[in-house]
């Protein structure tokens, strides 16, 4: 915040009273010439992600006026369409949707967009140290390796976590049985405790969790990754480590025809002047009657005010009243995964004709994890790359050129084809650098975080109610979680207004 937008803040929360009886066509007479241009809505959301452009979709349905702030001069947050030239793009961010994650394919198709398979036709690569293995996800494994050495462990302890999932309780994880236990134990404390090969075992698990949460199994709440395996399913059919994983069958198994930033642009035209870009939100003051959202161009009055944005992003907001100590506490500790997505682009997915998906998960970086990331017709070809947590505190701060080429050199050696070293395009995006979103792909709770301060992830505090995908009971940090979270907001706001 400038120090100019800080003392119009606190002016504004000095003078909140006045600043709620400005109706709107008031409101801007009064505006002071240069000033925030004064608006008057129902609710105001703050976020134009999915989950806060889902909560303005409903809560326009129902008949409320409703206002999106964005920072961005973009919708989509953590989901980015990038050109890869002929009107074809690739994801530079969230893409995959899988079996259960129904409220983000309601609302693709509801835009009227479709979905088709991610490329997943051959054989993926593990390798890890001198092992170098080629084996298809059709086995019992799914996408996970078959390693001779690992192989027990991998059987043994995802069965053992799909168990302990069971009945879990994915909205209120901090009354799980054994929830205090859990939460005061990492991923990796607990692997090494039920483990064979604990120290194997957890090398394998590095990579993946560096793809799937940016972060190390030594940073998460044992109890946090309960949370997200119990949430990788629906009221149906209950979460399982299998369908996190999976390509076939798991969250990894589709893509969004035009790319998945294309479903908030749609949202948002159709909310059309009501979403307001580049308009990030320095605080919100709430009294008995109302709320004011404060802004460098607009100040905004309302009922209701729908926070959806990540917990530590939501922590940057200079609130009045301050808010509950344990809301502040909850977002210091819940923090944003590391990420990066590296994509090599060239002119045929040729890695189809030798019979392999693009697939690799490898012990080591750059790259723990690499996909098939080309378009449908899988012309031009387009392999992505994760580099997440330890690998991106080391890689994301190296020169641009130098990363490039240890991506690329590694594509080559892995794949043991030194076509990979020759891409006609390449781009990487650090989410750690985005001011709007400071990491990727989601945040995530420290042990300890959950038990003592969960409740505050989702509670309103007065007119402020949260939204975003960290705030889902299914599929958080996923783009299905952030839809369910944006409907969840919204019925709570509308049963109030
Ligand atoms: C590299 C990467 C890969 C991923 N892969 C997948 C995947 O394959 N499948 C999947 O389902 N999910 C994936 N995800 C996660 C998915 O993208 C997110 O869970 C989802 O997009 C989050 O949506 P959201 O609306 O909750 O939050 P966001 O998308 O973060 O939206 C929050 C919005 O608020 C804005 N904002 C922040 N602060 C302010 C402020 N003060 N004022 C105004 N606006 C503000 C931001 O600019 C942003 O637009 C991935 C994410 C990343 C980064």
């Amino acid at each position: 915040m400038t120090s100019t937008s800080r003392r119009a803040f606190l002016a504004g929360g000095a003078g909140v009273a006045a600043a709620l009886a400005l109706p709107t066509a008031a409101g801007a007479a009064d505006q002071e010439p240069g000033g925030p241009e004064p608006i008057t809505a129902d609710v105001a959301v703050v976020g134009a992600g999915l989950a806060g452009l889902t909560a303005a979709r409903r809560l326009a349905a129902a008949g409320a006026s409703v206002v999106v702030l964005e920072a961005r001069d973009r919708v989509g947050g953590r989901t980015l369409n990038h050109a890869i030239g002929g009107g074809k793009v690739a994801e530079a961010g969230g893409e995959f949707v899988g079996p259960t994650q129904n409220r983000i394919v309601a609302l693709a198709q509801e835009v009227g967009l479709g979905v088709f398979d991610a490329y997943d036709t051959g054989q993926n690569i593990y390798v890890n140290g001198l092992a170098h293995l080629k084996y298809s996800d059709t086995g019992l494994l799914g996408t996970a390796p078959p390693d001779p050495l690992l192989l027990l462990d991998i059987i043994k302890l995802s069965q053992q976590i799909d168990l302990m999932v069971r009945n879990f309780p994915v909205a209120t994880p901090w009354t799980a049985p054994n929830a205090a236990k859990y939460d005061a134990e990492t991923l990796e404390s607990w692997v090494r405790a039920n483990a064979i090969n604990d120290n194997g075992i957890v090398g394998i698990l590095r990579p993946f969790t560096e793809a799937l949460v940016g972060a190390e199994p030594g940073d998460l709440s044992f109890l946090h990754v309960l949370a997200y395996v119990a949430g990788a399913g629906d009221e149906t059919h209950p979460g399982t480590f299998e369908r996190l994983f999976n390509v076939r069958n798991g969250a990894q198994q589709s893509r969004i025809v035009g790319g998945s930033q294309l479903i908030s642009e749609r949202v948002a035209a159709a909310l059309g002047s009501s979403v307001r870009l580049s308009t990030p939100v320095r605080g919100i003051a709430q009294t008995d009657s109302g709320v004011t959202v404060t802004s460098d161009a607009v100040t905004v009055t309302a009922q209701r005010v729908v926070v959806a944005v990540p917990p530590p992003l939501a922590a940057r907001i200079d609130y009045a009243p301050l808010l509950p100590a344990a809301r502040d506490l909850l977002t210091q500790r819940f923090a944003m995964g590391a990420l990066m997505k590296v994509e090599a682009v060239y002119p045929t997915s040729f890695w189809r004709a030798e019979k392999l998906t693009g697939q690799f998960l490898t012990v080591g970086g750059p790259v723990g994890y690499a996909f098939d990331n080309s378009p449908p017709d899988g012309t031009p070809g387009v392999l992505a790359g994760f580099v997440g947590g330890t690998q991106n505190h080391i890689w994301g701060p190296k020169p641009p050129a130098e990363r490039r080429a240890a991506v690329l050199a590694q594509y080559a050696r892995l794949f043991r084809d030194d076509r990979f070293l020759s891409p006609s395009d390449y781009f990487d995006m650090d989410w750690t650098q985005e001011e709007w979103s400071r990491g990727g792909p989601t945040a995530i709770a420290a042990p300890g975080t959950l038990t003592s301060f969960g409740p505050a992830l989702t509670a309103p505090v007065g007119r402020i109610h949260w939204a975003g995908t960290e705030t889902s009971d299914y599929w958080q940090g996923y783009m299905d979680g952030a839809v369910r979270s944006g409907e969840r907001a919204a019925a709570e706001v509308s049963s109030l207004l």
